[in-house]
């Protein structure tokens, strides 16, 4: 048991969208030697769909809207990386799949809360983008440890101390890289290794397909092949280890610094550097806090927080998915657990490994793993699944919405499956769905952190529930928690209406923060609580 949790790496990349996520995860799964050819995933020309993507929305968008799980093998190759005491172990990588999207940055959320370590990629020329940024606040704020790869070096770009620089003045972490590229963007070479002074020198595959063959030399031989580009890459790491800027672990998993590594996703390149980087560096599942304060350590009884849930991936058998993350103990497939939050057992006879279209059954899991259980009715993201003494896991804060919208089917006699629906889609956290007695069952207001949100509701109310319905905007653009007690006086201002959200919470709506101001500094004995932002 022990060693089946030191040997397994759960983590996602996060990073803004067309850094290259769905390149570089293929290139993963290339040098797992999961497939022999890259491209035989998404096996296309452009880029269009991907391994990931899978709803009708997304393959027209070419984003990724589900979180899915990857797992493969990775045996490292002996490499100065590798951990000493295990040389030979073959370690198992669990790389959750994350939404490219901004708009859906609160399933980004769901799925940071079931990861050990995260790897934000960057896109060499771009430096940090918006949603990367985001994404990053919520590692910080949930204390993932971050491996940053700077993607598409064999594009122009910017310098290495440059995005080294810039990584450090906008977010406060500090890059140490493991390995220096030789030759500027554009002109990929090899990388310096900084632990070892090697050279890794990279030849390029006929259109990146395969594996890039890899020499390693000695200095001399690298700069006799190189010549001045190997030298600025040697100055280069001298001047960041005299700024301290060498790999630290304990800082690293601290969230402080972040190894570095250069790469190209596309060719291939610096892909063997990042899974060796991952199984040395990033930590093995630990231990989680329950809501009593008490830590589930790996080699307890079984435990595991739903992170997410999904219904409708396959139209042909209408199915409803909920993901977990294992935190402790041996999963095997059919056995009985108990749902925290009900009380009540749950069997686990359909235990599933999905990824993408693809899915297998999943027997055995342990600590790291992600299983989808099928037909999973009475479970929601943030739920706790156990066996032997009870624990139940803190509950996923959601994000505070920005984008308010009343619904309404445009059919009255379809009142069932709306209702239906709308409780499918409303458990499995899609949006967050707002009622009041004013506008009824049949006019709910979603709330959302972005509006791509609303389309992906009608979209599914749509193919699954046949419904058609129209979203139409409402004059509110913040919401803040209230009280019972405020209700009554909050309803009767101007601009602010108040609402039970599905979980009881209450909540006002406002115009504008300037109604906001106005209602605090006229009625100070209002409850009106900020939400949880999480970035
Ligand atoms: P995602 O949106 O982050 O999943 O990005 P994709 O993996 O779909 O990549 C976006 C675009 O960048 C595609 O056209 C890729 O072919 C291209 N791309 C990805 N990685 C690299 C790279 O390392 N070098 C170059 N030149 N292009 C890349």
């Amino acid at each position: 048991m022990a060693r089946e949790v030191r040997r397994r790496r759960t983590f996602a990349i996060i990073s803004h969208p067309d850094a290259g996520k769905s390149t570089m995860t293929e290139a993963l799964a290339l040098h797992a030697r999961m497939i022999s050819e890259a491209g035989a995933i998404h096996g296309k020309a452009g880029r269009k769909s991907t391994v990931s993507d899978w709803m009708e929305m997304e393959k027209a968008r070419g984003i990724s809207v589900s979180s899915t799980a990857l797992q493969f093998n990775y045996t490292p190759s002996g490499s100065p990386a590798a951990p000493p005491d295990d040389p030979d172990a073959t370690y198992v990588i669990n790389l959750v799949d994350t939404p490219g999207h901004a708009d859906f940055s609160e399933d980004t959320y769901r799925v940071l809360t079931a990861v050990d370590a995260a790897v934000m990629l960057i896109d060499a020329a771009k430096g940090l983008e918006p949603q990367t940024l985001k994404l990053f606040q919520v590692c910080r704020h949930r204390g993932i440890p971050v491996i940053t790869v700077i993607n598409k070096w064999d594009r122009p770009g910017q310098t290495p101390l440059e995005l080294i620089d810039e990584i450090t003045e906008r977010i406060g972490l500090i890059p140490t890289p493991l390995l220096l590229p030789v030759g500027i963007a554009g002109d990929f070479r090899g990388l310096l290794d900084r632990r070892t002074g090697e050279y890794v020198a990279f030849t390029r595959t006929a259109g990146g397909a395969k594996i890039a063959p890899e020499e390693i030399m000695d200095a001399d031989a690298a700069s006799a092949r190189e010549g001045g580009e190997w030298e600025s890459a040697l100055e280069e790491s001298e001047l960041l280890s005299e700024m301290g800027q060498d790999h630290d672990q304990e800082m690293f998993l601290a969230g402080q610094t972040s190894p570095m590594i250069f790469a190209s996703a596309m060719l291939n390149f610096g892909v063997r550097q990042l899974l060796e980087a991952l199984v040395a560096l990033a930590p093995a599942p630990s231990g989680r806090a329950s809501v009593s304060g008490d830590v589930r350590v790996p080699t307890d009884p079984f435990s595991a927080v739903v992170f997410k849930v999904q219904a409708g991936m396959d139209t042909s058998h209408r199915d409803r998915l909920a993901f977990m993350r294992i935190v402790s103990g041996e999963f095997e497939r059919g056995m009985v657990v108990t749902h925290a939050q009900t009380g009540k057992p749950f069997a686990t006879k359909y235990a599933q490994a999905v990824f993408g279209r693809d899915r297998s059954t999943v027997d055995r899991a342990y600590p790291g793993d992600v299983v989808g259980l099928v037909n999973a009715m009475t479970l929601a993201p943030g739920d706790s699944l156990f066996t032997g003494p009870k624990v139940q896991f803190p509950p996923i804060p959601s994000f505070a919405p920005e984008h308010f919208s009343s619904l309404r089917a445009t059919t009255a006699d379809k009142y069932k499956q709306f209702r239906k629906g709308m409780d499918q889609l409303d458990s499995e956290g899609v949006v967050q769905v707002l009622r009041n007695d004013l506008r009824g069952d049949m006019a709910p207001v979603l709330a959302a952190v972005g509006p791509m949100q609303f389309e992906v509701v009608t979209a599914r109310l749509k193919s699954e529930f046949n419904v058609d319905t129209v979203i139409e905007g409402l004059g509110y653009s913040l919401a803040r928690r209230t009280d019972e007690a405020s209700a009554a006086e909050l309803n009767r201002q101007r601009g602010v209406e108040v609402f039970t959200r599905t979980d009881g919470a209450l909540l006002a709506l406002f115009s504008d923060k300037w109604r906001l101001q106005f209602v605090e500094k006229e009625h100070p004995e209002l409850t009106l609580d900020p939400l949880v932002a999480a970035a």
